[in-house]
């Protein structure tokens, strides 16, 4: 076929069409305020990670910043312990623990971590109380937004965007304080002197709370999230999610609260729509389980307001499972949450100890390759280069010593076995021993480095002797 040919069976589709095909128009959301149970929840589980967010580069431990990840010095503080290269490990545990929390949490109970500790929603409802307070709560929000251009629209709307970008330039500047200690960040921001990637990341991960938090919200999760599209993968139908029971609520319809609903044939539902109107992703809970929606519980709290207000009993938006709405029995704790919950504890537990027994003092032996063993004034001689790291916050002196032959002695070639803290030393040792004691060509020693300061600092670490083949 010619490309004439081919150009003429090719549907020519409107350039409009395709825009339509390829994007959804956005509708602006505009949840209304929302108070209840879960809405102090929601803003206690806020306060706290906002407040350690904010509030720990502040504090200091032993002189030193309480959480401080020092990448020049690769050196990473964590409340009061150092953490170095060397312990990247744990940075793998760390991600383990994460993935087998999701994995718990969202078997157990849907999506908990969007609807309460997902950072795009502890910052969104930071962002949405600050919009609030200064255009209103939702009626007035979308009346100013319908409104032509004012001098009052053009005011509020600076206000807004003023307080929103200091918030966010503050969250930015917090951020930066993690990897330079704050409190030099602060002084150099007051001199102007902060240096190139200093400002860069202020403004990076400022501008990107304020275009995630301020403008993006709802898309974030909806379209950004990879989590909301496979968290549906981990859920069964004895997983507790926020839901609708049709059977209680259709069919909806508004009535007068004297009103028997039964008899009119009504359900419990008076069609208010107040869930749909809070719901920060204005989805319509009364449609069934939808990926949008991130559990934040809001449908929950305002329906059980209505449910007061009319005298039916609260639930029909309800923490519940798809069993308990078919009228099945559901299993909430089932093996699956018993294998996830046992892994996290043992995986936690793990970890803890292992952090708890840390060595902060490690050794690298390499031998001298140029000879594999010299003999001098009747002893087998063997070189090695031991490399020491001092991974405590300060600094110790050492001493080395040799086991595993008799008669093994240790010759340091170093004047000093000072390190200060995070500093390596390349220590040249030579071991010798008596032809008499060597039983094999190569012989297993233990090298044994310990802290004169502090006796308790010690590591040993295994290494060969070499000598000639023994005489029987
Ligand atoms: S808030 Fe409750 S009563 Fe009102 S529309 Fe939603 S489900 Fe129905
Ligand atoms: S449907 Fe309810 S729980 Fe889900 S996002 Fe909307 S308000 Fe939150």
């Amino acid at each position: 076929m010619s490309e004439e040919q081919a150009t003429e069976h090719v549907t020519k589709i409107p350039l409009d069409d395709v825009q339509k095909t390829l994007y959804q128009a956005g509708e602006k959301i505009y949840p209304r305020k929302v108070s209840g149970l879960f809405a102090r929840l929601k803003f206690l589980s806020g306060f706290i990670l906002l407040g350690l967010f904010y509030f720990l580069p502040w504090v200091n431990l032993k002189g030193q910043q309480i959480v401080l990840f020092d990448l020049p010095a690769r050196k990473f503080y964590i409340f009061g312990m150092t953490f170095w290269p060397q312990d990247a490990i744990y940075l793998a545990f760390l991600l383990i623990l994460a993935g087998l929390s999701l994995f718990f949490f969202t078997t157990l109970a849907g999506r908990l971590w969007c609807g309460f500790a997902c950072p795009q929603t502890v910052w969104t409802d930071v962002f949405l109380w600050m919009e609030r307070v200064i255009e209103g709560d939702r009626p007035q929000r979308m009346k100013l937004d319908k409104a032509p251009w004012s001098a009052r629209k053009i005011r509020l709307k600076i206000t807004k965007h003023t307080t929103w970008i200091a918030f966010a330039l503050f969250t930015g500047f917090t951020f930066v304080g993690f990897f330079t200690p704050i409190r030099e960040l602060s002084l150099s921001l007051m001199n102007l002197t902060l240096g190139p990637w200093e400002i860069f990341w202020f403004l990076f991960y400022g501008f990107a709370t304020y275009g995630n938090a301020g403008w993006m919200r709802e898309q974030v999760c909806i379209y950004m999230c990879p989590y909301a599209r496979f968290q549906s993968a981990m859920f069964d139908k004895n997983t507790l999610i926020v839901a609708y029971d049709k059977n209680r609520g259709e069919p909806r319809g508004s009535r007068k609260k004297t009103v028997d609903y039964k008899k009119e044939g009504l359900g419990e539902c008076i069609n208010c729509t107040l869930c749909v109107q809070v719901c920060p992703t204005g989805i319509d809970i009364r449609d069934g389980l939808q990926y949008q929606c991130v559990s934040c519980s809001a449908c929950i709290d305002v329906c059980n307001e209505v449910m007061d207000k009319m005298s039916y009993p609260r639930g029909l938006i309800s923490y519940t499972t798809e069993n308990t709405l078919e009228n099945k029995p559901a299993h909430i704790f089932r093996p699956r949450i018993w294998f996830y919950g046992a892994m996290l504890l043992a995986v936690f537990i793990g970890v803890a100890y292992s952090i708890s027994q840390r060595n902060l003092v490690a050794i690298d032996i390499l031998r001298d390759r140029n000879s594999l063993f010299r003999e001098a004034h009747g002893l087998i001689e063997n070189v090695y280069i031991l490399k020491l790291m001092n991974m405590d916050d300060k600094a110790h002196h050492y001493k080395i010593s040799a086991s595993g032959i008799e008669g093994l002695a240790v010759k340091v070639e170093t004047l000093s076995l000072k390190a200060e803290s995070g500093e390596i030393l390349d220590i040249p040792v030579s071991l010798s021993a008596p032809p008499s004691s060597l039983k094999q060509r190569s012989s297993k020693i233990e090298f044994i480095l310990q802290s004169i300061d502090e006796p308790g600092l010690e590591t040993t670490e295994e290494a060969r002797f070499l000598g000639p083949v023994p005489r029987r």
